[in-house]
Formats: structure tokens, C-alpha cells, sequence
């Protein structure tokens, strides 16, 4: 069992940066997670539907329950010092939030390099979403090509997303019940990723008949045993690694995705699980 060794001393701060911490393994209730909303400051982000960005619509979300809220989110970007991600930035925050598409090249490998170990080796929590499936993040950290061999579609009109909840008692579904997105683009199956932990949401698309696994989890890192083939479950012998990952499909830039109710409290549960928090969310 590994404890990390930080905990939020000053949890009423507005600043991040100025929260030193040394948290159990476990957070109480009356400490606050931190999470970094990073993306790639693209200029095909729909002004009208996110005049913040989509970081900026993800932190307004994750910050909107105010005082009472057990959520600290900032933003960055691509286009600051250290492409956003310093080795101080993610040490300050407890969760990485990646959305990438265009821009996944000018990703460095030093960037890249830093996450993964922060995720492997520390225990930062990653959260993925939409087209991060080919972001170097996702490809380091899982070690995949997250290629998308059931293709992809932009139609006119947009598709239909139908998610369904498939572990209804995973915390990250918490609160939710099966719900549809009106618009969005069509990802579809197989996903070229690691098998999951769980399938906590699956899609389906009526335009074409695709499905998708749309929201799935992971542990890497520290704590799973080299060349375990197979035992007697509970745990035993795979082990847990350090980092929890989830990957989150929907969120493409020119829809509303991440003003809709059920997807801010899913990136909402997902947080507080990849923080490792027993928190539930309201
Ligand atoms: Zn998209």
C-alpha cells in the first residue's frame, strides 16, 4: 500500500500555488482536491458556445458549489512556460484534466515525460477526454496508440450520443442514470487502450449503429505486480498502481457537451476518484 505524504494546509486559499501539502492516502471531507484543467488553447473552439475555453467551462463547472465545494480547479494551456504543465504546476494539484485535438504534435516529450511520472510514480490522477485519445498523455501513460479503429464522424445534422451506465455502483457514476447528448461527433469501436479496470459508460450512435466505451478507468503505476497473469481477484497479485486514469469520450469542440449537467458531474466524480478521495459529490 503506498501513502502519499501530502495534505492541504491552507484548503480556504484561492491560490494553488500558494497551498502547500502533505495528504494521507485518504482525504478527510474538509479538504479540498486540486485539479488542473489544461488544454491546448485551440483556436477551433467555438467562441459562442465556450467564450473561456473549454478549460475555462470545465474549471467554472468543477468550481461552481462555492465555499462548500471539495473541488480547487485552475486552467492552463499549451501556450504557457513549460506548455502549462511544470513540474511545480502538477505537484501543486492532486488531478490533470487533458483535452487536446489539433495541437498534439507541439506536445514536447518533456511534457509528456513529466506526466508520466507524475502519474506513475507519485500518483497524480489523469483524467482524458474526447480527442485526447491520441495525446502523447494518454499514449506515455497507458503505453497505447489510443487509435480509433471503429473510425470517427462529423455528420450534418451531428450525431446522437445515447450513455448508458454500465457500473452504476462505481463512484464515478455516481448520481448519474443513463442520458443522451443531443450533438456530438461519432467515436467508434474497438478502442485501441489497455483493458480497463471498468467500464463505467458505454455509448451508442443510432446514425451509424456504433458503439463506444465511453467512459473507462485504469491504475498504473507503482503497486501492480510485474508479469501477474492471473489469481484469485480482490486485487490480489494485479495489484493497484498509484495512478488512476480515466478517459472520458465525449466533448467535441463545436458542441455544448461540457455545459450538460450529467457530463460536469461525471468529470466531477471522476476527479474526486482519480484523487483517490472517498468524497461523494452532491
Ligand atoms: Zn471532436
Amino acid at each position: 500500500m503506498i501513502t502519499r505524504e501530502e495534505r492541504v494546509e491552507s484548503p480556504t486559499g484561492n491560490d494553488a500555488r500558494n497551498a502547500t501539502r502533505r495528504w494521507p492516502k485518504i482525504m478527510s471531507t474538509q479538504e479540498i482536491v486540486r485539479a488542473l484543467v489544461w488544454d491546448e488553447n485551440a483556436s477551433h473552439v467555438s467562441k459562442e458556445i465556450y467564450p473561456d475555453g473549454i478549460r475555462g467551462a470545465i474549471a467554472q463547472a468543477l468550481n461552481k458549489r462555492g465555499k462548500s465545494a471539495p473541488i480547487l480547479a485552475t486552467t492552463a494551456h499549451l501556450d504557457e512556460p513549460d506548455q502549462g504543465c511544470s513540474e511545480e504546476a502538477l505537484n501543486a494539484v492532486d488531478v490533470l484534466i487533458w483535452w487536446g485535438h489539433a495541437r498534439h504534435l507541439e506536445v514536447s516529450d518533456d511534457t509528456a515525460r513529466r506526466i508520466y511520472h507524475q502519474v506513475h510514480d507519485r500518483g497524480l490522477g489523469l483524467i482524458l477526454l474526447h480527442s485526447a485519445q491520441y495525446a502523447k498523455p494518454l499514449q506515455w501513460v497507458l503505453a497505447t496508440s489510443g487509435d480509433l479503429k471503429g473510425g470517427w464522424r462529423e455528420a450534418n445534422p451531428p450525431d446522437t450520443e445515447e450513455i448508458t451506465v454500465c457500473a452504476p455502483r462505481h463512484p464515478i457514476a455516481a448520481g448519474i442514470r443513463d442520458f443522451t447528448l443531443r450533438q456530438e461527433e461519432m467515436y467508434g469501436a474497438p478502442y485501441e487502450v489497455p483493458p480497463p479496470l471498468c467500464v463505467v459508460f458505454q455509448s451508442y450512435f443510432p446514425l451509424g449503429g456504433e458503439y463506444f466505451p465511453s467512459g473507462i478507468c485504469w491504475t498504473v503505476g507503482r503497486g501492480k505486480t510485474e508479469g501477474f497473469r492471473s489469481g484469485p481477484g480482490g486485487g490480489v497479485g494485479e495489484g493497484q498502481g498509484i495512478g488512476r486514469v480515466f478517459y472520458f469520450r465525449p466533448g467535441h469542440e463545436t458542441h455544448p457537451t461540457y455545459h450538460d449537467s450529467n457530463v460536469q458531474r461525471v468529470l466531477r466524480n471522476a476527479v474526486l476518484w482519480c484523487a483517490k478521495t472517498r468524497i461523494e459529490s452532491k
